[in-house]
């Protein structure tokens, strides 16, 4: 097969940001690609059904924006145009972390972008319709993936149109961006193979949201704040954002049997013990707009397709389908669009191959492994310092919590280490640069 192959049609099912971006990563190398969503798609940033957590705050981060730009050339001026805030990390967001040192605010040259989810969708959704050879069929129901059992290949996608008429979509692949949904385990039972190992931490985290209007006047000098918790003892923390609309959202965190606020009296009282009086001062500046948005995320699932001694041809899980980490440290879309660049780096290196499919889904189950780990690995042990978490913990977990506050400390004084574990916690870099010997060493020095 010649460098120029394509494939005829590739289908993905879910158009969150998971789908959005996978459409993307296909468009270059199918002929047509049709994304199928359950929920019908909005014109404008509005939530939807099918994506609960789009009524609470999702920031892009660096790592996340590099993708993003990779797969949509100019993205992030894509998004400035619809409003949405870059922010520097270091200057622009408030981090307040007990047992730290305050962080200085200082500029670090690393951005994320603060919009509403919906409005991420409808940017990126805006972006792949200019593709020319992608469509988006709202108001799908029961998809499911068909394939041919013997020669374990997926050939085609069934589902129910608006209409409720059955309709039968031939594919050459087919991708699983339904997030919750279960298209890749049911096709998975149906030919005969076994589910795939997981691998389960219970967090137990309750989200509450609101939106608060603060005139400009009163706004304080940061776009964003994080206030994290006093941990073990207590796990409440909290957060503030700045969204394209010129509104805030304030986001309160507990765990486990620690409920989120269900009602406004709940809710200042709850901003009132944090361990900063940050949120509480911006809200008490403010008036709440809306009501409140609750969300329960139970445990992060890591499911591992990649261990599977037999996988379908043609069938490529991606984003939370795959791996859905608690949502507190804002790693799922960033993880999603690095998955979709690693997805359109496969079938470039497998297109002048004979049988430019064959192989894919298993180079790309691999490679991802490498974009999951750091991010399953952060909020792993971030997440197993509380009492009530249920998954297995390393024997070196103190040390690991211990070196962690060690380098935040550090992170504090110097500028170029602070840098570095921004680049870290936003996926930019691998988590191994702040385990070189340097660091470590720099690490001792500073906190001796
Ligand atoms: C409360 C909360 C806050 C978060 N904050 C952040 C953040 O700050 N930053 C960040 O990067 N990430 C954040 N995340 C994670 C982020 O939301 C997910 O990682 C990301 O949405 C994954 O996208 P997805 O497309 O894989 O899944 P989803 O967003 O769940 O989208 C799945 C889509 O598939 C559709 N669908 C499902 N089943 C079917 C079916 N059978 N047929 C057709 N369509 C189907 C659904 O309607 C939906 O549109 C947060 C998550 C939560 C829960």
């Amino acid at each position: 097969m010649s460098m120029g192959w394509k494939g005829k049609q590739a289908v993905v099912i879910g158009a969150g940001i998971s789908g959005l971006v996978a459409a993307r990563a296909l468009s270059d190398h199918f002929e047509r690609v049709v994304v199928l969503e359950r929920d019908e798609l909005p014109r404008g940033a509005t939530p939807r059904p099918g994506v609960p957590q789009g009524k609470h705050p999702h920031s892009l981060l660096a790592g996340g924006l590099i993708a993003l730009n990779e797969l949509f050339p100019g993205f992030v001026d894509s998004a400035m145009q619809a409003g949405g805030q870059a922010a520097d990390v270091g200057a622009d967001v408030q981090v307040e972390y007990p047992g730290v040192s305050p962080f200085p605010r200082r500029r670090l040259d690393t951005l994320i972008v603060l919009m509403s989810r919906p409005q991420i969708e409808l940017v990126t959704r805006t972006r792949l319709e200019a593709c020319g050879n992608v469509s988006l069929i709202g108001g799908c129901q029961h998809v499911s993936i068909l394939g041919n059992p013997d020669s374990l290949a997926v050939t085609a996608v069934f589902y129910e149109n608006r209409e409720g008429a059955r309709q039968k979509m031939l594919a050459d692949l087919v991708v699983d961006a339904s997030g919750r949904g279960t298209p890749t385990l049911d096709f998975l039972r149906n030919v005969g193979l076994p589910e795939p190992e997981e691998t389960v931490i219970g967090v137990d985290i309750n989200y509450t949201t609101a939106l608060y209007d603060v005139p400009t006047t009163l706004a304080p000098d940061f776009k964003a704040s994080v206030t994290l918790a006093e941990a073990p003892e207590k796990s409440r923390c909290s957060c503030t954002v700045l969204r394209e609309d010129g509104l805030w959202f304030v986001l309160l965190v507990s765990r486990g049997a620690d409920r989120s606020p269900a009602n406004e009296d709940a809710f200042v009282a709850f901003s009132q013990d944090l361990p900063t009086s940050t949120t509480y001062d911006l809200i008490s500046r403010g008036k709440r707009q809306g009501k409140l948005s609750r969300y329960s995320f139970p445990e992060s699932r890591r499911r591992h397709f990649n261990r599977m001694t037999a996988f379908p041809r043609g069938l490529v899980p991606l984003g939370d389908s795959v791996c859905r980490l608690n949502p507190v440290y804002a790693h799922g879309m960033t993880v999603a669009a690095k998955e979709a660049v690693v997805l359109r780096e496969v079938l470039k290196a497998h297109a002048s191959n004979y049988d430019p499919l064959d192989g894919v889904s298993h180079d790309y189950l691999q490679r991802i492994e490498s974009v999951i780990d750091d991010p399953w690995a952060m909020s792993s042990v971030l997440d197993l310092i509380y009492p009530h978490t249920r998954g297995q913990r390393p024997e070196n977990l103190r040390q690991m919590i211990e070196y962690q506050t060690a380098l935040s400390n550090a992170a504090t004084r110097d500028p170029a280490l602070h840098k570095l574990c921004v680049e870290v916690r936003d996926l930019v870099k691998p988590a191994s640069v702040v385990h070189s010997p340097e660091v470590v060493k720099m690490v001792k020095a500073l906190t001796a």
